[in-house]
């Protein structure tokens, strides 16, 4: 069975869903088209955070575009219930004095980009997160309008109701095969059915890169393990910001309903220990860097995959040589709270109402001599 549409979208992500939303919203007709159902990769894992802090200037750009529609995303999607975004300020704390004039050089570019992010002494610090020590930190960077969704979740639910309430269809299905037919792009999926379209954008997260490959196309983009503990419920507040301890790569939050989470940024990255090895080391960061955490017990384990690249940067835009085939992938821990900004250039490029990406995003850039700094505060 043949069908046809405007636009495939491949994967119903965080990403593909925004993307998909933007295209319908411009008038396209669209399929996304995803092998589990939407907001079942990555998107599921995700506990909601939001924040304009970052090294790059697009990527703090992105992140402002973002969280200026999350703050009107209600009344723009109408989501049945709250998707409860609160602003609980993220820090991101040093204990090394490089580390600290490192956080010093990204206020000023934030600052400068309309970013309200601020340095913070240790005795600020210490008002902010409840028993951490002054003495064991050198300081840090501070901004109150990062946040976290209460209802992780509920955004893509939102995205993809917003999306289907302009037509767009959802489909079940696994892509198998892409290829270019004339004028055309044909889609072939698991069933063995195929579906044309004028544009297809693939945004199926590190799986991306298969999908690309016979197209001569390579996309340098790989699952890189993460994992997440959480608490049971707990009352009252233990920490209110999401704290980053750059130097012990450590991050902590309590979490709207009432959980505490917490991660080392480096677990799984080597291979080394098993779940209760790694459940017994976050405890024990938490408790040391957090000494309110004292009590706390993190039952529950997490696994999910981020999709990285080499320069920790997204990889968006329209490819050259191949007309009507875009790609938003490589999010690189961070496809929650830029999805908005990458779904409206991703359409608008594709549908000609704008420029190309910026370069420093392209999927071609990591061919030739092309080298940008990439992004550098990845947590
Ligand atoms: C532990 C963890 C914590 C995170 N915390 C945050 C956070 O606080 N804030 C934030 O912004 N981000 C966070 N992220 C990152 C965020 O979850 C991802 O960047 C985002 O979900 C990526 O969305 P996506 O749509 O690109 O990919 P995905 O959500 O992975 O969607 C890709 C989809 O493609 C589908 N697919 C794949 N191959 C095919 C195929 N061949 N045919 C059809 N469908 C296919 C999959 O089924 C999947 O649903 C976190 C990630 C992890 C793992």
């Amino acid at each position: 069975m043949t069908r046809s549409a405007d636009a495939i979208v491949i994967g119903g992500g965080i990403v593909g869903m925004f993307v998909a939303w933007h295209l319908a919203k411009r008038g396209a007709a669209v399929t996304v088209l995803d092998r589990v159902g939407v907001g079942s990769g990555a998107t599921s894992v995700q506990p909601g955070g939001v924040r304009t802090q970052w090294t790059a200037p697009e990527t703090c750009r992105m992140a402002l575009e973002s969280r200026a529609f999350y703050d009107e995303a209600e009344s723009v999607l109408q989501p049945p219930r709250s998707l409860e975004f609160d602003e609980c300020g993220y820090a991101f704390i040093a204990s090394k004095p490089e580390t600290l004039a490192a956080l010093q050089e990204s206020v000023d570019r934030q600052r400068a980009l309309g970013v309200p992010s601020a340095m913070v002494s240790p005795a600020e610090l210490a008002e902010l997160v409840p028993g951490l020590d002054p003495d064991t930190v050198c300081g840090g960077a501070y901004n109150a309008r990062d946040g976290y969704f209460g209802r992780p979740a509920a955004v893509v639910t939102a995205v993809e109701q917003a999306a289907r309430r302009l037509g767009t269809t959802v489909l079940v299905q696994e892509v198998t095969a892409i290829r270019r037919d004339r004028a055309q792009w044909t889609v072939r999926t698991g069933d063995g059915s195929e579906l044309q379209a004028d544009h297809v954008v693939l945004a199926a997260g590190a799986d991306s890169a298969p999908l690309a490959a016979p197209l001569g196309l390579v996309l340098p983009v790989r699952p890189e393990p993460r994992y997440l503990f959480y608490s049971n419920r707990i009352a009252p507040w233990l920490v209110r910001p999401l704290c980053v301890f750059q130097d012990e790569h450590f991050a902590v939050k309590h979490l709207a309903d009432g959980s505490v989470l917490a991660a080392d940024l480096r677990l799984g990255l080597d291979g080394t220990l098993d779940e209760n090895g790694w459940r017994d080391l976050v405890t024990w960061k938490a408790r040391q860097l957090v000494p309110s955490l004292e009590y706390v017990r993190y039952p529950v384990m997490v696994a999910g995959y981020y999709d990285v690249t080499p320069d920790a940067q997204l990889i968006v835009g329209a490819v050259d040589g191949l007309p009507g085939l875009s790609v938003a992938c490589g999010m690189n821990g961070r496809g929650l709270m830029l999805a908005p900004s990458v779904g409206r250039m991703v359409a608008e490029e594709l549908l000609g109402e704008a420029g190309p990406v910026p370069e420093t995003l392209s999927p071609h850039r990591f061919s030739g001599n092309r080298a940008f700094a990439g992004e550098r505060q990845v947590i």
